[in-house]
């Protein structure tokens, strides 16, 4: 299995940025080793690179930089109306990175940051003292939620961590959401049934389009296989929708492809969503002038912009005809606008 989308390059990151409070943090250390032909520069204050003013995300997409940072406040965020919690009691999201190794036009971090370099923050440890607290009852933390962890996990071992830390923690269920084929992150850690792996899927054409520098959908297939026999519980999330005048000839389909290779009753949920953003962010976005996304005549309510009702129930319809053929009901997740 290709491991390709992993940063085993130091090309990858031509310079490192590193605040001098965590230059000796352990995993600074070992990231230093392993990008020793990187350029290094010490700086103050993550934010002093970070949040320049007049950035060129197109740029820096292209040839990022790493960043590595001390997270001074909160790691845990309560998670939002844009996704899911699963029912679970109490529902967070944790921020140990801020970028992606992957460029995708819809993806709301371009309007949310000003640079499209990835700021790692070493200090893990205080994430999970802030998370103790809340342990005693039963709770979902998706630790890959506005990154995609696993992308970068052989240069952060973030996820091997969060899967250390929920080992001793019987209330704590985890949701690691990816578009990586690195499954090898996973091939020395043990299953756990609190544990889910999440994969977005797309159509060919879209990743193609629209999800950059992201893994095939064949190559995710293969890793999600290879999740499922090693025992891993696995959550399949064709979400985002994104619709285009392909749509019937793209989406559907890809319900069926997807199940050519992956037996329906091994997967725990599959998830179905279209596009959506907040007011906000789609607005910067539109300056980006990066991708016909942006210019979509979404409605927008509550701060929220998404498909027009009867587009965005159609859509939903037609997946839910055609997965429901594989999947039962009762294990299909839907996201639509609460009107
Ligand atoms: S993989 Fe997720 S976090 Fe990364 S760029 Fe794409 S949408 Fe954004």
């Amino acid at each position: 299995m290709s491991t390709s989308s992993t940063p085993s390059s130091p090309k990858l990151f031509s310079h490192l940025y590193i605040e001098k409070a965590v230059l000796n943090h352990p995993q600074t250390l070992a990231i230093r080793a392993k990008f020793s032909s990187s350029h290094t520069i010490i700086i103050d204050h993550y934010k002093d690179v970070f949040n320049r003013p007049n950035q060129s995300f197109a740029a820096q997409s292209d040839s990022k930089k790493l960043i590595l940072a001390r997270k001074e406040g909160k790691f845990l965020h309560e998670g939002s109306q844009y996704s899911d919690g699963f029912d679970h009691e109490q529902f967070f999201y944790a921020s140990s990175v801020m970028g992606c190794l992957y460029d995708c036009d819809y993806c709301y971090l371009q309007g949310l940051y000003p640079s499209a370099n990835t700021v790692l923050f070493v200090n893990l440890e205080d994430a999970f003292a802030q998370l103790l607290p809340y342990l005693g009852r039963d709770t979902l933390v998706a630790t890959s939620y506005d990154t995609d962890t696993l992308a970068i996990e052989s240069l952060t071992h973030q996820t091997s961590t969060w899967l250390e830390f929920a080992q001793h923690h019987p209330n704590l269920y985890l949701e690691i959401r990816t578009k990586s084929a690195n499954i090898n992150a996973l091939k020395n850690t043990l299953p756990n049934e609190r544990v889910t792996l999440a994969w977005t899927l797309s159509p060919q054409a879209i990743i193609d389009a629209y999800e950059h520098s992201t893994p095939s959908l064949s190559k995710r297939l293969s890793a999600i296989s290879e999740a499922i026999k090693l025992g891993w519980k696995v959550r399949l999330c064709v979400d985002p929708i994104i619709h285009t005048d392909d749509f019937e000839t793209l989406y559907p389909p890809l319900i069926e492809t997807i199940f050519e290779r992956i037996d329906p009753n091994a997967i725990e949920h599959l998830t179905l969503g279209s596009f959506r953003m907040s007011q906000s962010h789609l607005r910067s976005l539109k300056k980006l002038r990066r991708s016909d996304i942006a210019f979509y005549p979404y409605t927008v309510k509550d701060e929220m912009a998404t498909y027009p009702e009867t587009l965005e129930t159609a859509i939903l319809e037609k997946m839910l005809a055609k997965a429901t053929n594989f999947i039962p009901i009762q294990r299909i997740r839907t996201w639509q606008r609460q009107s």
